[in-house]
C-alpha cells in the first residue's frame, strides 16, 4: 500500500519551485454546499459556493479481498483475508492554483493517427481555458513535428475558432507521427515562452509528453506537461474506456453488418472484417457482441490457427454446411505470428504488422478451392473510415470532461500526468503508470467467454 502511495503521487510545480505561492482559483463554481451531507439534496439559502475538489480526493478502483476457498462471504471475518486497495487522484477544478492565468500561454497538440474526439477534446480546453481567464492560447500544427518544423506556424486558438470544430472528425491541429527529439521540443516550448502543454496522444505520445515533462524539470522550467490518453484501440491501463472507443465499435458494428450481409447473400458467402486493435482485442471483441453477426472473432491476446483439424478454416467449411454463411472479425494485431515478419517500421519506430486481413482472405480463398467447395470471400477493411469519423454522443461527453479536467489539472500545478475514466469517476495518473504496458483483453474474463458464446467458436488451437 506505501508503494502504491508513491507511484501514484502525482507530480507537482511545487516539487521544483516549493515557495512558489498558490493564488485563488480564478474558476468559478455554481455549486452549492449541502446543510447535512447525509441529505445531498438539501441545499443551504445563503448559496455558499463551493465545490472545488481536494487535492487529497482519490477515486477507489477496486477493493480486492482474498479470502479462504471456506469463507462464506464479505461478512465473514477470516483471519487469512487480507483487503488490497487501488486508487487514484480524482480530477477536476482546485480551490487554489499554481498558474496566473494572464500570464500563461498555453499549446495544444495531437499526435499518432486520428481518433474520433480529437476536436471534441481541442475544442474544451480551448473554451476552458478561456474561462480561467487564459488570452494566448495556440495550437502546434501536426504533432511534435510542428516544434521544429520552420514552415509550420502555430495556429491562434479561440473559443471563436473552435466553436463547430467537434462538428467534424479528424483533428483541427493535424497529426503526424516521428519528428524531433525531446530536448528540441523543450527548446522549441522556452522560446515560444510555453507555460501549459496539452498533449493529446497514444502511448508513444505519452512516453514523449512525460520525457518533455522531465526534460523541463532537469531545465528547472515551470511547465504543465498534461497528456489526454488517446486510443481508439482503448488499451490504456487502468482506464475504464479512452475517447474514441465507443465510436469506434459503433461504426465498427455497421461494417460487420455489411459484411453480414455480403456474405449471407451470396451462395457460401464468407465475410472477414479487419479491425484495429494492434496489442488488444478490446474493439474486435465489443463490435462482435454488439453486431451479434460475428461466427468468428479473432484477438491479438488469443492465438489461433488457420489449418489442421481445429483451425478457422475447418470451422468455416462446418459454418458453410451448417448456415450457408459466415462472417469473420479480425483485430489486426491477431495471429501475427502466422505472418512473415517484415522488421519495417513507421516514422515513430512502431512495427509495421502484416495484413491478417488478407492473409485470412487468400488462405481461405485457397483452402475452399483445394477442397473443391464453393465460397465467395469477401474482405472488409473499415479502419480509415472508422478513424475518420466525428465522436457520437457518448464520446463527447467524455472528451469534454476529459478536455475540462486536464485544464485544471494543469492550473492545479500537476505536470506530467494524464487524465481518465476511472471506475466511473474522473482521475489524475502519473504518466509512467498507464504506459509501461497495453491493458489486455483477458481469455479468461467473463466478457471474453461472453463474447465466445455469442459466436459460438471452438478453441481453434
Ligand atoms: P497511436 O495510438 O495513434 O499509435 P501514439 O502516440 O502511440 O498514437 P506514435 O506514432 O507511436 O503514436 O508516437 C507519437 C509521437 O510520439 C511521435 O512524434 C513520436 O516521435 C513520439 N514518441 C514515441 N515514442 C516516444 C518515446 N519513447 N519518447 C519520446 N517520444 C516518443
Ligand atoms: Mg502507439
Amino acid at each position: 500500500q506505501k508503494d502504491f502511495e508513491a507511484r501514484f503521487r502525482l507530480p507537482h510545480v511545487t516539487d521544483i519551485f516549493p515557495d512558489f505561492p498558490p493564488i485563488p482559483s480564478t474558476f468559478c463554481l455554481k455549486m452549492r454546499t449541502p446543510i447535512d451531507k447525509d441529505f445531498p439534496g438539501h441545499y443551504s439559502s445563503d448559496e455558499e459556493w463551493h465545490g472545488y475538489i481536494n487535492n487529497n480526493d482519490r477515486v477507489l478502483l477496486k477493493t480486492i479481498y482474498y479470502s479462504s476457498p471456506t469463507s462464506a462471504g464479505a461478512e465473514c471475518i477470516d483471519p487469512d483475508c487480507t483487503w488490497v486497495e487501488q486508487w487514484v487522484h480524482r480530477a477536476g477544478p482546485r480551490e487554489k492554483i499554481y498558474f496566473k492565468p494572464e500570464e500563461v500561454k498555453a499549446a495544444i497538440v495531437t499526435c499518432g493517427g486520428l481518433c474520433p474526439g480529437l476536436n471534441d477534446v481541442i475544442r474544451q480546453i480551448v473554451i476552458t481555458l478561456e474561462i480561467y481567464g487564459v488570452k494566448k492560447i495556440v495550437g502546434i500544427p501536426f504533432g511534435y513535428r510542428g516544434f521544429s518544423d520552420k514552415e509550420l506556424t502555430e495556429v491562434p486558438l479561440s473559443r471563436k475558432v473552435v466553436q463547430n470544430i467537434h462538428l467534424s472528425g479528424g483533428s483541427l491541429l493535424g497529426v503526424s507521427r516521428g519528428g524531433p527529439g525531446v530536448s528540441d521540443i523543450v527548446d522549441s516550448l522556452e522560446e515560444r515562452g510555453i507555460s501549459m502543454l496539452f498533449v493529446l496522444g497514444g502511448n508513444g505520445t505519452h512516453a514523449g509528453a512525460n520525457a518533455i515533462h522531465d526534460e523541463c524539470r532537469k531545465r528547472r522550467l515551470k511547465v504543465s506537461v498534461i497528456g489526454v490518453p488517446k486510443t481508439i484501440d482503448n488499451d490504456i491501463l487502468l482506464m475504464d474506456k479512452t475517447f474514441g472507443f465507443d465510436t469506434a465499435v459503433e461504426e465498427a458494428q455497421r461494417a460487420i453488418n455489411s459484411a453480414y450481409i455480403e456474405a449471407h447473400s451470396a451462395y457460401h458467402g464468407i465475410g472477414v472484417v479487419k479491425l484495429m486493435g494492434r496489442s488488444s482485442g478490446f474493439i474486435a471483441m465489443q463490435a462482435s457482441l454488439s453486431s451479434g453477426q460475428v461466427d468468428i472473432c479473432l484477438i491479438p491476446e488469443v492465438p489461433f490457427n488457420l489449418h489442421g483439424p481445429h483451425g478457422v478454416l475447418s470451422h468455416l467449411k462446418y459454418l458453410l454446411e451448417t448456415k450457408g454463411s459466415a462472417v469473420v472479425c479480425v483485430a489486426e494485431g491477431a495471429g501475427q505470428n502466422l505472418l512473415q515478419k517484415t522488421n519495417a517500421t513507421d516514422a515513430s519506430g512502431n512495427i509495421v504488422f502484416g495484413d491478417i486481413g488478407v492473409y485470412i482472405q487468400q488462405e481461405t480463398k485457397k483452402y475452399f478451392k483445394e477442397i473443391g467447395v464453393h465460397a465467395d470471400v469477401k474482405y472488409i477493411d473499415p479502419t480509415y473510415m472508422i478513424r475518420a469519423c466525428r465522436a457520437n454522443a457518448s464520446d463527447g461527453i467524455l472528451c469534454t470532461v476529459l478536455g475540462q479536467n486536464a485544464v485544471h489539472g494543469a492550473f492545479a500545478g500537476y505536470s506530467g500526468i494524464t487524465v481518465g475514466l476511472c471506475n466511473t469517476h474522473y482521475a489524475y495518473i502519473p504518466i509512467p503508470e498507464v504506459i509501461s504496458h497495453p491493458r489486455l483483453v483477458d481469455p479468461n474474463s467473463r466478457m471474453w467467454h461472453r463474447c465466445l458464446t455469442s459466436t459460438g467458436q471452438p478453441d481453434f488451437i
